[in-house]
């Protein structure tokens, strides 16, 4: 089981979890993150990085958060979302959406041109 990026990340997208893992497996979308499960190797080191509390063992995520097990599945393997592995200053307004809860209609998966 790896583990998985929840919906508290959504338009906050800190990205501290990404400098610390050793698999380098997170890739970046433009207002969202995901791990990529196949090469997630579950050491947790991410878990404790991420400011909001959004990355869950895929086993113990809640049944609201479930279809994010495949979310990150599916956004990991797509073409247009790139691997990250260095932090880079979050998205503008991520203090405003760091506490909102239901933000999934907001996950952009390709750059608006
Ligand atoms: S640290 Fe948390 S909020 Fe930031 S990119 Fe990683 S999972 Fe998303
Ligand atoms: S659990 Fe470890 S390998 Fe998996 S995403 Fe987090 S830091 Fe990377």
């Amino acid at each position: 089981m790896a583990f998985v990026v929840t919906e508290s990340c959504i338009a906050c997208k800190y990205t501290d979890c990404v400098s610390v893992c050793p698999m380098e497996c997170f890739f970046e979308g433009p207002n969202f993150m995901v791990i990529n499960p196949d090469e997630c190797i579950d050491c947790s080191i991410c878990v404790g990085q991420c400011p909001v509390g959004a990355i869950v063992e895929a086993s113990e995520i809640a049944p609201d958060q479930a279809h994010f097990v495949q979310l990150n599945r599916d956004l990991s393997h797509d073409p247009r979302w790139k691997r990250i592995t260095q932090a880079k200053p979050p998205l503008p307004e991520h203090e405003v959406w760091a506490a909102a809860k239901n933000k999934l209609h907001l996950l952009k998966q390709q750059i608006e041109t």
